[in-house]
């Protein structure tokens, strides 16, 4: 049987992993447009604020170690998939380094393309200064422009905008948050949780700015200027984190969808075509997560064990 694996990050590189241990006897060829695998983007603000003191130790497996496992394990990285056709059971992919387009055949496609950050439609957002944090690129370019900013205005205050602040409060940085209309966390905790953490964040010197709209984004070339809703505030350094939208483009009208493009899977990750998978690393969790044990504390062990460089992510 012939298995393709589209995208490599959590959930590829676990697919990748089951596939070794329990059908040995399985091609698997894994298409990765980025030039890497397995990188752990739930440790980017251990990295900023200097807990994890390498960047790649934020990987938490490679190439080189999982081929070692199975002799029937392929990495195409560097590699496009543009199309997925689910009748004929074809790919088409594009090498990125030379351009060239080819097709290939699966038996079983497993589509664990992930996610994108949420680009809001706001005049100025793709200027220097203002960046995204969702992969390596990213963790590398706030690191880099951090190290000589001494403001830093994070936009959004969901897990990710709450986790950047809280990592540049101790970072000697002057740190503001902005969250637009919805309470802080608002997909996570309830209001009085939430009102906690405000507060913790404020008595580390985190300065919140609630209710209240970033509208626009400026650059005089050493500063950005954000206007908001409520007047002009401007920083060295913005970082955007206002969501993220599933990669679905590929299977849309092939299987069963949201209309936000989230993918419905049953309890074994299967989309309505039966040779096709959809795992996110947020499902995988789920399904392996001890049941009585809080996610929070699930995650910090999970985060615990990278940053102290330990075996990869099962
Ligand atoms: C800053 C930050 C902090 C986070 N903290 C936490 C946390 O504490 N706890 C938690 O549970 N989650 C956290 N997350 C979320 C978590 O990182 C994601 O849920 C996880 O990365 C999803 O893994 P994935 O493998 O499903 O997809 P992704 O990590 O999105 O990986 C998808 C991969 O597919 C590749 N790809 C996409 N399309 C194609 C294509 N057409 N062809 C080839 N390759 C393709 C991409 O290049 C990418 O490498 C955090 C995320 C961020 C950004």
């Amino acid at each position: 049987m012939k298995v393709i694996v589209v995208g490599c990050t959590h959930a590829g590189t676990a697919a990748v992993q089951e596939i070794i241990t329990h059908h040995p006897e399985a091609e698997v060829v894994v298409y990765e447009r980025r030039p890497d695998i397995a990188f752990l983007s739930c440790g980017i603000a251990l990295y900023l604020n200097g807990t994890v003191t390498q960047l790649d130790e934020l990987f938490t497996t490679n190439v080189k170690t999982l081929e070692a496992f199975g002799a029937n394990v392929k990495f195409e990285l560097e590699h496009d998939v543009l199309d997925i056709d689910a009748k004929t059971h074809e790919i088409s992919v594009q090498d990125l380094g030379s351009g060239r387009i080819t097709t290939d055949k699966y038996d079983k496609l497993i589509y664990t393309a992930g996610s994108f950050p949420v680009v809001p439609p706001i005049q100025g957002v793709s200027l220097p200064g203002v960046l995204m944090c969702k992969d390596y690129n990213d963790a590398q370019r706030i690191y880099e422009t951090a190290k000589t900013a001494h403001s830093i205005m994070i936009v959004g205050g969901g897990y990710i905008g709450v986790e950047l602040a809280e990592a540049y409060s101790h970072t000697g940085h002057e740190v503001s948050l902005i969250n637009g209309v919805r309470p802080l966390l608002s997909h996570y905790v309830d209001a009085s949780l939430a009102n906690l953490v405000r507060l913790d964040l404020e008595s580390h010197g985190v300065q919140m700015l609630l209710d209240e709209v970033a509208m626009k984004f400026d650059n005089d070339g050493e500063r950005v200027f954000i206007q908001t809703s409520k007047g002009e505030r401007y920083a060295d350094l913005a970082v955007v984190c206002v969501g993220f939208q599933p990669q679905t483009e590929l299977l849309r009208d092939q299987v069963a969808m949201n209309a936000d493009g989230s993918i419905h899977v049953d309890d074994y990750m299967q989309t309505s075509d039966p040779d096709i998978s959809r795992l996110a690393m947020q499902s995988l969790f789920t399904s392996i997560r001890p049941a009585k044990m809080p996610m929070r504390r699930w995650l910090q062990t999970r985060c615990a064990k990278v940053t102290r460089g330990s075996q990869p992510v099962r």
